[in-house]
């Protein structure tokens, strides 16, 4: 189908639906600078340092370097802390907001970014799942005991070594703290806040079942397929329509739609079809 044609369905779709689910990997963070971790050469051209040391993505987020060596595991984790703290969540963000409030819809978000933009442009945690955690979130390294607590730490790094110049305390021990993100080969990561959000999820879909609805999937990647996996198969009823944005990767299921675009690109084509339908009455 052409791309004319899938964002007039798309747009037919969102105006047609009663509740919205928006499903999100690592491309939904790109549009607003975010570094795209794909590759050894997106990661070392965001991180040059861990080129030198020769550190891939997944050799650096691991839990073992807070082990061995605090101060790095904390350059990472403590840079791209202050990295989402900074960013300003793009106009995709406020399209889905507009959709949501203009069109009355239910909605609810899943995403595979631990980087909080969805709180920050103003989604409610209620209304949140963070399949792998979240950044803004603390947990002991042991960890100690099941305590999940907000990350208010300041914590500076010297990008040239990428060691930090604070390191976080468990609350309770004294202990080294770490993000509560579930991590590669991580046995320790608290998954009960996550498990939290997974209750209030499935509770939302009991809740709306039968309803007409609409997934939107933006940037998720098939290397770690389960924001992919769950759209996909909540498409399966005849009520429920995929939409999959995605820029390199957008095949999708048999009728459903797929629109080869970034994330605020994609929303942006398909907000001018629901503003044109919305005129149309
Ligand atoms: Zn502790």
């Amino acid at each position: 189908m052409e791309l004319e044609q899938q964002l007039s369905r798309a747009a037919a779709v969102i105006k047609n639906a009663e509740v919205i689910i928006i499903t999100a990997g690592a491309g939904m963070g790109v549009d607003s600078g975010l570094p795209d971790f794909r590759g050894d050469h997106g990661f070392w051209n965001a991180y040059p340092m861990y080129r030198h040391l020769g550190l891939s993505f997944v050799q650096a987020a691991n839990p073992e370097h807070f082990e061995r060596n605090p101060a790095f595991g904390w350059g990472f984790y403590g840079h791209r802390t202050n990295l989402y703290r900074q960013t300003v969540p793009h106009e995709g963000f406020n399209i889905l907001k507009k959709w949501i409030a203009g069109l009355g819809l239910d909605h609810f978000v899943v995403t595979s970014n631990v980087d909080g933009q969805f709180q920050k442009a103003g989604f409610s945690d209620e209304s949140i799942l963070e399949v792998h955690g979240s950044i803004h979130h603390l947990q002991c390294l042991s960890p100690c005991s099941d305590l999940i607590w907000d990350n208010r730490e300041e914590v500076p790094v010297d990008f040239d070594t990428m060691r930090a110049g604070h390191i976080p305390k468990c609350v309770k021990c004294g202990g080294v703290a770490r993000p509560n993100i579930l991590m590669f080969g991580d046995f320790s990561w608290l998954s009960i806040r996550t498990r939290g959000q997974e209750r209030g999820f499935d509770e939302f879909m009991t809740d709306h079942a039968g309803k007409r609805l609409v997934v939107i999937e933006l940037g998720a990647g098939t290397a770690i397929p389960t924001i992919r996996y769950m759209g996909e198969r909540m498409a399966v009823s005849d009520r429920a329509t995929l939409i999959r944005i995605n820029p390199r990767e957008a095949q999708s299921p048999p009728g459903q739609i797929s629109i080869s675009a970034g994330a605020m690109e994609g929303l942006k084509m398909i907000n001018i079809e629901v503003d044109r339908l919305k005129a149309e009455g």
